[in-house]
């Protein structure tokens, strides 16, 4: 027997609510990973111009912004 996509009814562990709650956890969880790695610096970053750090782990940076960003606009959009 073949399914479709109508057929497949979703879990309740996937419930719209849930899911952001599971997204937002992954991303501190996310946030935490990408800040230990981004206080290890490697012998890139020593000689990035200006005490930078190298492409590896400035995109760190820029990914612990991005969570958090996103955490934000999840936060501020959670039902009251
Ligand atoms: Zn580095």
């Amino acid at each position: 027997m073949t399914r479709t996509t109508t057929d497949v009814q979703p879990s309740p562990s996937l419930a719209p609510g849930r899911n952001v709650f599971r997204l937002m956890q992954a991303m501190e969880d996310a946030t935490i990973f990408r800040r230990a790695r981004s206080m290890s610096l490697c012998i890139d970053c020593y000689q990035a111009p200006d005490g930078g750090r190298c492409d590896d782990h400035a995109v760190d940076l820029t990914l612990i912004a991005g969570y958090q960003q996103d955490l934000r606009e999840l936060r501020d959009n959670l039902p009251t």
